[in-house]
């Protein structure tokens, strides 16, 4: 018996899971199963939209995969022990593997800054998204600051002004907000930041986070009744503890094939990993981590029929913002990301948004019935030609 254990029902993960559970159907000695926190599948790029109030689909991981043989474990793992190849869930139960795929994720990096760990919300549960909406709907008035000034933060912050008038958002950070877009993208960005009424104070460092204000290098300080944290990354300490090769950001190195180098018979996709390509490692987005989830599955695949695994290659092609719920922004790329000429701005890209937003969802559905649908799903752009 082959078993298959997921670790990690997010965007790679589930992608994985539901092209494996498409190909273990017509296999007798294949056992799949999936270990997650929640039964709801979180929803990552709409988590800005819950804290600012809006009821999201409630979307339910067992419902997806009934049907096709594959177990699912709501349950928090604790630890892996890569030698004995096991996995510890919390409610004690062990679970054994002969090919693991460690989708764990990440979340914001609360660690790095004294004070964000006590007095900051973040968006790493739909839980925290939806406590920081209870806190914005009692607030009434008085500032929200956004620590971090990369794509969440934006996203966050254009969402919470639309969506709370009464609110005053300042958005805190040391980039330029948009600063890897083209210069047509990133001048509607912040035309929209300012429509909206978002203060935007870049170029500064947030040093310490306090119950009533954010303290910034150099002594100033913004107050704030509430500050919502979406900066940096920081993964799961697990492929570290179970003595798997990690980066400095502990995510899992792997080979061209999405194997972990030390442990081959892990492959890790989406955020947790550190996958290399001809332009440098791979930042997390949905983007890639679907490619990733359908690469570690086919490669699983062709693992059981006796065939090596292909290299894993990808390109970026788009970086899709919401600008609240009225108008967004795409500023298209080159495949290592960096901008092109062509943008979109207004309808057209709220319309393309919400299209990529909502397409995994009904993805999953395909490829656990077709899996070669999971193989149309767009790898990038040139680079992987
Ligand atoms: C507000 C917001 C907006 C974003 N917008 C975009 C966007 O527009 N485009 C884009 O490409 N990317 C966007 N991202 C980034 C994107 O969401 C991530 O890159 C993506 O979710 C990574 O997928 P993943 O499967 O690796 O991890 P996740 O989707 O985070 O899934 C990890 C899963 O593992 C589970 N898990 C974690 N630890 C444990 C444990 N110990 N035990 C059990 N289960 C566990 C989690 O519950 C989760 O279900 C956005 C992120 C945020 C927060």
């Amino acid at each position: 018996m082959n078993r298959i254990l997921v670790l990690g029902a997010g965007y790679a993960g589930l992608t994985a899971a539901t092209i494996l559970a498409a190909h273990g159907k017509r296999r007798e000695d294949v056992q799949i199963a999936v270990v997650n926190a929640t039964e709801r599948f979180t929803e990552r790029l709409r988590l800005h939209q819950t804290a600012s109030g809006q009821q999201l689909a409630d979307l339910r991981i067992p419902e997806l995969l009934k049907g096709t043989g594959v177990e699912f474990v709501c349950g928090w793992v604790t630890g892996i022990d890569a030698g004995a190849r096991t996995v510890r869930i919390d409610d004690d139960r062990v679970m054994e593997y002969d090919t693991l795929v460690y989708a764990l994720g990440g979340v914001a990096d609360t660690a790095a800054v004294p004070g964000v760990d006590h007095h900051a919300y973040t968006f790493d549960s739909v839980h925290d998204a939806e406590l920081l909406a209870q806190r914005l709907a009692r607030l009434g008035g008085g500032t929200v600051a956004v620590g971090g000034s990369g794509l969440t933060g934006v996203e966050a912050a254009a969402e919470i002004a639309e969506q709370h008038p009464e609110l005053q958002v300042v958005l805190v950070g040391r980039a330029e907000p948009g600063s890897m877009m083209g210069p047509t993208a990133k001048a509607y960005l912040h035309g929209a930041l300012e429509r909206l009424g978002v203060q935007v104070r870049s170029g500064v460092e947030i040093v310490k986070v306090l119950s009533d204000s954010v303290e910034l290098a150099g002594g100033d300080s913004i107050a704030a009744d509430v500050v919502l944290w979406t900066s940096g990354v920081r993964v799961p300490p697990l492929a570290a503890a179970a003595g798997l090769d990690v980066d400095e950001r502990g995510r899992v190195v792997t080979d061209a094939a999405l194997r972990s180098v030390s442990h081959p018979e892990v492959y890790a996709i989406g955020d947790a990993a550190a996958i290399r390509q001809a332009y440098g490692v791979m930042h997390g987005t949905c983007q890639s981590g679907m490619p990733t989830g359908v690469h570690a599955a086919v490669s699983i695949v062709r693992a059981l029929k006796g065939k090596e695994p292909k290299s894993f290659r990808f390109g970026y092609y788009h970086t899709p913002v919401s600008l609240g719920r009225h108008d967004a922004v795409v500023q298209f790329t080159r495949p290592d990301n960096s901008p092109r000429r062509l943008s979109l701005t207004g309808r057209r890209a709220v319309w393309y948004k919400e299209t990529v937003s909502a397409a995994p969802w009904p993805t999953y559905g395909r490829m656990k019935r077709f899996p070669r649908s999971g193989s149309l799903w767009p790898r990038g752009g040139r680079f992987t030609r």
